[in-house]
């Protein structure tokens, strides 16, 4: 028992050195990744649940790293986020999505709206709003082309600031969606006081969605229609949950059963062709 003790504690020491050197080595890839365009942002379609017209897209990152290949966000975003590295990586693809809306708009596109993800830490200093209006003017974004979306937890701390911000991007009909809503520190709270207009509802509530009332999903829908935001659903794997959710009051939704996150290449023959 003694040395298999001993074995498990050698082990986990073992996993712990080699996540603490991926991590390392994520820190330093990061910035050679940005420099080398090494980025590619898909684009997942997101619809509207009663008759899935497309109304927009969810820009998602890739990293085609030199050595590793693929990557997934989900290994190197909290990283970037531990080091601050967020900042530069969002604003680096915020240009990249710039760049495809400017293309597609000048093509005649019916793209809708583009949603890019961004960090919590961007909302913390009102250089963000200057950023964006660079942004709009550097590529002449058409007003109403970009939609951000911030998970819940990184604005409470400051709602103030948060609120001047999201203000201050409106001339450009910038909209503000919550992502993962209902997961973590739940915003309930604050919620009204904040300047949003989307709530993503988290893919957990859709994952449970097998019967015509779910009590949660119902709560978020009344919430939001009194607060008067509209509504997406993320993770729609299944044509049940699909059914379920055209019951309901949720107008938009995403997910695998329809198009999973895809080029721009492909996303183009989506704008024109449809789902
Ligand atoms: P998220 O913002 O909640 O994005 C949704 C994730 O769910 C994406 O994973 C998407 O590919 C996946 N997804 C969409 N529909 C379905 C479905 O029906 N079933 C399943 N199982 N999954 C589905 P992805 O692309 O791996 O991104 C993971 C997370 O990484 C994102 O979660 C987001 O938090 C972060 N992320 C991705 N791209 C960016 C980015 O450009 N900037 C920032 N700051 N974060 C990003
Ligand atoms: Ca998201
Ligand atoms: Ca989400
Ligand atoms: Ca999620």
């Amino acid at each position: 028992a003694k040395s298999s003790g001993r074995g498990k504690v050698k082990f986990f020491n073992n996993t712990m050195r080699k996540k603490l050197k991926n991590h390392a080595d994520i820190e330093n890839d990061l910035q050679h990744g940005i420099e080398h365009n090494d980025f590619e942002l898909y684009y997942q379609p997101i619809f509207t649940i009663q008759d899935a017209q497309v109304v927009g897209f969810e820009a998602l990152v890739r990293w085609h790293h030199p050595s590793k290949g693929f990557v997934s966000p989900n290994d190197f975003i909290p990283v970037a986020e531990d080091t601050g590295q967020i900042i530069n990586l969002d604003l680096h693809l915020l240009e990249l999505a710039a760049k495809q809306i400017a293309k597609w708009a000048s093509e005649g596109k019916a793209f809708g709206k583009i949603t890019v993800n961004v960090s919590s830490r961007h909302f913390a200093s009102l250089d963000f709003v200057a950023q964006i209006h660079a942004l709009y003017s550097k590529y002449k974004l058409p007003l109403g082309s970009l939609c951000l979306e911030i998970t819940e937890s990184g604005l409470i701390g400051n709602l103030e600031l948060a609120t001047k911000i999201i203000k201050g991007l409106e001339p450009l009909e910038v909209k503000l969606c919550l992502d993962d809503f209902g997961t973590g520190y739940s915003a309930l709270g604050y919620l009204h006081q904040l300047p949003i207009h989307i709530l993503k509802i988290d893919k957990s509530f859709i994952d449970h969605l097998n019967k015509a009332h779910n009590p949660l999903v119902d709560a978020i829908l009344s919430l939001a229609q009194s607060l008067k935001l509209d509504v997406v659903a993320e993770g729609i794997e299944t044509e049940k949950q699909l059914a379920i959710l055209k019951q309901t009051q949720c107008k938009f939704g995403q997910g695998f059963l329809k198009a999973k996150p895809m080029p721009a290449s492909e996303a183009e023959k989506i704008i024109t062709q449809g789902l």
